[in-house]
């Protein structure tokens, strides 16, 4: 079966076509001639995942799915969260992204030690965060909706050379002590956030 990914990046084509594997041909935009691209102005990951799979399902009306990713750092109200990719300016710097994290909770650390030391019981502080995919899948004009998740916390500093975006600052549940930039492709693919929800698209469409 053919299917359009919504996404311009060949590394998330390729980690898709691997989980999604061999009874699927995964073409992207560009090759079915959609070349521009859509203002992702939504309010939720769901929403922009929405924007972006019917922009491909108008422009083709072929089966397509897009996905949008977010940061949700509980202590950060769950920020970046929709603006993850552009949370330190537009030109969307993963380092500057990952500085604006770590400066935030840095912050906040020192805030609650300070009200901790006048007594003031503060439970806010906490580095716990998640990597949030959400996707649509677009198919004869119906949506159906994916999600995946994965629990972890923010570092101290950067770590690792692998990987992408705020991987040097997320250590995942699965990998105590290591970022996912410190563990292989592989290894993270099986856990990964992404992986999860293109895992759950693929059992179903292996059901059509
Ligand atoms: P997108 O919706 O997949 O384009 O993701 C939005 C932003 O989230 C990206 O620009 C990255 O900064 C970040 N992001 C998405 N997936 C990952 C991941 O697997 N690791 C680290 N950062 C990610």
């Amino acid at each position: 079966m053919k299917i359009v990914f919504a996404t311009g990046n060949s590394g998330k084509l390729r980690e898709a076509s691997e989980i999604l594997g061999g009874g699927f041909e995964l073409v992207t935009p560009v090759q079915m001639g959609i070349t521009d691209d859509v203002p992702e102005t939504g309010l939720t990951l769901k929403a922009n995942s929405i924007i972006k799979a019917e922009h491909i399902w108008k422009s083709c009306g072929c089966t397509c799915f897009a996905d949008d990713t977010g940061l949700e750092v509980s202590a950060l109200g769950g920020a970046p969260g929709v603006h993850t990719a552009r949370y330190a300016g537009e030109d969307k710097d993963f380092n500057r992204n990952m500085d604006k994290v770590l400066e935030e909770l840095a912050v906040l650390r020192t805030e609650c030690s300070m009200a901790e030391s006048l007594g003031v019981r503060m439970n806010r502080y906490s580095r716990r965060a998640r990597f949030r995919s959400v996707i649509t899948l677009i198919q004869k004009g119906e949506k159906y909706f994916f999600e995946g998740i994965l629990d972890g916390s923010i570092s101290y500093f950067k770590s690792g050379n692998g990987g992408f975006g705020y991987d040097p600052v997320f250590i995942p549940d699965e990998y105590p002590g290591k970022t996912l930039a410190d563990i292989s492709e592989e290894e993270k693919n099986a856990i990964s956030h992404r992986g999860k929800a293109l895992r759950a698209m693929a059992s179903f469409l292996n059901t059509l």
